[in-house]
């Protein structure tokens, strides 16, 4: 299995080292040159699995031969040990027809953690196998931060670096980044947005000097291998559901693209998705496109959903690139003109292709609290803010014949302000992290600068 960029000029590459280089040389992102699949029997097979048996299925042939079956599954089995649930990605019902997924059972309580916990493991078992070193630099809205340090801290071969926009993630998220006390942990509270962040961390990527010298690697969502983990729950859920002998949609609270892209993904292995719908914040650039075909960015508005608080979507150009026929000049000047005027325009064709796959609607800040207020009174579930612009959307699109799976993309007591707001309740951090709060913080302030980011990421590793 080979990835290929989806600028079309980077030399393709294994899983390996598409993993440990996250991004491609070219500026795209590494997507598999064919997308395997698997046949309705195959699918059938997994009923009654176990979560991690289902994993092994379903990201086994995009892994090839740099890791063994053996290996393979036991870094699995080692990536969600550490789950708080034995289903790890239970269901629960909320209406007829309408269930919530809930992926906020890992170590960081958020979804973050089906991905990230299992890359930790790839990354140390490369690492060592190879004899190498890396230093990982990640832009975080907050859950991809706290995830990555949970999964890297204490690893050998590593250095984990997360920029964070300083003052604009919640203080669970925050404490999650600047608690753990190991040495190869560097929280860096950045000047400005999440774009801001994602912004540098591209340009770091693209500066070869500096990516060479420090052997930088990317664990954010543009990182192939986190959206193949994310791949796995589309099945187990839908087989839960009948699949194959029923189609089941799904709708999915959105910012990056990583995780509905993931769902794309399972469609085109063979999985029986009806559709999937894209729900965003009030942040809807995703929304905007898929209605009008212009992608066009502005300015970030934050809200009580800030894991969604984005107006670039790295990971929707891995969609457009399938869009255009997998054309990656045209992609790479799309780019271009996003880069240097702040947005495109999708032509016809290529927005067809992607409304056949995706639908969307967004959910304001006023919605989002009365989703939460309605869920707890009428169902007694208290769902996070992400969570509620999901079953918000998921409501006006669901069609009575065919399940409706809502992703819940975190866990309500790490977004407690908002749900608090909305329904009156504080919902208490389970046990496990109880302490949170007691624990010293450690973090740095940076401004918003290239040079002076790498100057600080290459004193701290050669201390
Ligand atoms: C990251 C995140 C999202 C958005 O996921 P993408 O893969 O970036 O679309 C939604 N909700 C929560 C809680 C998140 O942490």
């Amino acid at each position: 299995m080979r990835y290929i960029s989806t600028r079309g000029q980077a030399p393709a590459l294994s899983f390996e080292e598409a993993m440990l280089s996250g991004l491609a040389r070219d500026g795209g992102l590494y997507v598999p040159e064919t997308i395997p699949t698997m046949s309705p029997d195959d699918i059938r097979a997994l009923h009654g699995l176990s979560y991690e048996e289902t994993a092994f299925r379903v990201m086994r042939p995009f892994v090839g031969d740099g890791f063994t079956d053996e290996t393979f599954g036991d870094l699995i089995s080692k990536a969600y040990a550490g789950f708080g649930h034995n289903a790890r990605a239970p269901m629960v019902q909320l209406a007829p027809g309408h269930f919530l997924l809930e992926l906020f059972h890992g170590p960081t309580l958020a979804f973050k953690d089906f991905a990230m916990q299992l890359i930790g493991q790839l990354f140390e078992e490369a690492l060592t196998r190879r004899g190498e070193r890396v230093t990982i630099v990640g832009a975080t809205s907050g859950d991809t931060g706290s995830a990555a340090i949970e999964a890297f801290k204490g690893l050998d071969a590593v250095d984990v670096f997360i920029l964070f926009p300083h003052g604009r993630v919640s203080e669970v998220q925050r404490r999650q980044m600047t608690t753990p006390t190991e040495a190869n942990v560097h929280a860096l509270a950045l000047d400005g947005h999440f774009d801001d962040c994602q912004a540098k961390l591209k340009d770091m990527f693209n500066d070869f000097a500096f990516r060479d010298e420090v052997r930088l690697a990317g664990v954010n969502s543009i990182n192939w291998a986190r959206v193949l983990a994310q791949v796995v729950y589309y099945f187990s859920a839908a087989v839960s559901l009948g699949a194959p002998d029923r189609k089941v949609s799904f709708t999915v609270p959105t910012g990056n693209f990583g995780d509905i892209f993931a769902g794309y993904i399972a469609k085109r292995m063979g999985l029986p998705i009806d559709r999937l719908v894209v729900a965003t914040n009030q942040n809807d650039i995703l929304h905007r496109c898929l209605s009008s075909g212009d992608y066009k960015t502005s300015e970030v508005f934050p809200s009580i959903s800030p894991s969604m608080d984005i107006q670039v979507s790295s990971n929707f150009e891995r969609a457009l690139f399938d869009a255009y026929g997998r054309d990656g000049s045209a992609v790479a000047q799309l780019m271009d003109e996003l880069k240097s005027g702040g947005g495109f325009h999708v032509s016809q064709g290529a927005l067809q292709g992607l409304r056949e796959h995706f639908e969307s609607g967004r959910a304001s800040e006023d919605e989002t609290l009365a989703t939460i207020r309605k869920a707890h009174d009428s169902m007694g579930e208290l769902l996070c803010p992400h969570s509620a612009i999901g079953v918000k959307v998921a409501d006006e699109h669901r069609d009575p014949a065919t399940p409706m799976v809502t992703l819940a993309t975190a866990h309500p007591a790490k977004f407690p302000d908002a749900v608090e707001q909305a329904s009156g309740l504080r919902p208490p951090l389970p046990e496990r992290m109880a302490d949170l709060f007691d624990r010293p913080e450690r973090v740095t302030r940076v401004e918003n600068d290239l040079s002076a980011l790498e100057t600080l990421i290459r004193e701290r590793i050669n201390k």
